[in-house]
């Protein structure tokens, strides 16, 4: 129930990157047959990945390392490449800490940034976005779909505001691709931040689609491979079984889709029944495996840690920030107060869930949060 924290490697796709460990090792900038074996792999994974978010050109597709480092490199390298034409950049309040923090550290580096609020469903509206244009905006950079509340965006309508300005549209679409279709001609995407692991393949693998003739400095300097965009020599079997993850991801999208749609339908309908319990995130514009809760009278820590002795894995609001013991931004920005963004717990469901994992997350979480609520000195005793 945490595959949005991570997710199990397919079988496919295991299968499909053995090979490249051991036996098939060459690297593609060789000459020899085994370099160029590696180059066709190569290749061919960029067309899977390509194909999977609608780009026409596979050139466009650069192998990272995470999707972390692709918005990082999206961000700063586009920033930095059209500082010239302006220092002004536009983004949401619930972005994933690899572009907050990228933006942060643009700032320091003298660029302006507004941080556009959502509203309490966390959605964010295409018309502020517009309005926030100056003839400084450079970038809007506005994530597909947020991984802890399951919010969908209107990237649609926001990436023909920025092609209409002619201001690049930078998009996480990490928690999105490979679960809603996303396509990056129709929706006027610039850059797409992808994650391996998001989409059953490997972790240290991650893409960054950069449109045909937009150029942004690379951040890794070097022997010019991914064109020029991030030098070093490419992690083949990675690419591999992400090549082979997106393949996969296509062909199943509408099937499994729905399949996760029902489950998570049943979490959110049963789950709500329960008193002082509340959903987060939009309840329509929402990822097919995200439901997401808050509780109150509780904290998200000790429901995760009860729910793990009962054999369930869960998350609390993003696996990326529970170092800070902050509560989540994005529920601080969706307008909870602290004590009530605490009490959050989020189900990630995944390809390898069945009804009955379901069943035995709804006999287990009323139990737990009934326990817990017994011991909690704000909860009202009947
Ligand atoms: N963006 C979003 C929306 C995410 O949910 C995550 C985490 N899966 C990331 C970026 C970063 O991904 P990674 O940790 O694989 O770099």
């Amino acid at each position: 129930m945490d595959h949005g924290s991570a997710s199990p490697v397919d079988s496919w796709v295991l299968e499909a990157m053995m090979p490249y460990f051991d036996k098939d090792i060459g690297n593609p900038s060789s000459l020899h047959s085994s370099g160029r074996k590696a180059k066709r792999e190569l290749e061919a994974a960029r067309r899977n990945v390509a194909n999977l978010i609608g780009a026409p050109n596979p050139k466009s597709i650069i192998f990272t390392s995470c999707a972390t480092e692709s918005n990082n490199l999206a961000l700063r390298g586009a920033a930095m490449r059209y500082k010239d034409k302006g220092n002004h950049i536009i983004t949401t309040s619930i972005e994933h800490m690899s572009v907050m923090n990228s933006l942060k550290d643009l700032q320091r580096s003298g660029f302006e940034v507004t941080y556009i609020p959502v509203d309490k469903d966390g959605l964010v509206s295409a018309e502020q976005i517009k309005n926030a244009i100056t003839e400084k905006t450079i970038l809007i950079s506005v994530m597909y779909a947020n991984g802890e509340v399951g919010t969908v965006q209107p990237i649609r309508e926001i990436g023909e505001i920025a092609s209409d300005k002619k201001i690049l549209f930078h998009v996480d679409g990490t928690a999105a691709v490979g679960k809603v279709p996303v396509n990056v001609e129709n929706e006027h995407i610039d850059l797409l931040a992808i994650s391996s692991n998001d989409i059953y393949g490997p972790k240290g693998a991650g893409a960054l689609y950069v449109r045909q003739g937009v150029r942004i400095l690379p951040s890794m300097l070097g022997g010019g491979q991914e064109s020029g965009m991030r030098s070093g020599s490419e992690n083949i079997p990675g690419i591999v079984g992400m090549g082979k993850a997106a393949e996969l991801a296509m062909a199943e999208m509408v099937d499994n889709g729905a399949r996760l749609i029902r489950m998570r339908d049943r979490l959110i309908d049963n789950i709500l029944k329960m008193e002082y319990t509340y959903l987060t995130g939009s309840r329509t514009k929402r990822l097919p495996n995200n439901a997401s809760f808050r509780f109150s009278f509780i904290e998200g820590e000790s429901i995760i840690l009860q729910l793990n002795d009962l054999g369930i894995t869960a998350s609390t609001g993003s696996a990326c920030s529970t170092k800070t013991l902050e509560p989540s931004h994005v529920l601080i920005a969706m307008g909870l107060r602290h004590e009530e963004a605490h009490g959050s717990l989020l189900l990630t469901l995944g390809r390898s869930n069945t009804e009955e994992d379901v069943d035995y997350v709804l006999g287990s979480v009323p139990a737990v949060v009934a326990k817990l609520r017994a011991l909690s000195p704000l909860y009202p005793k009947k």
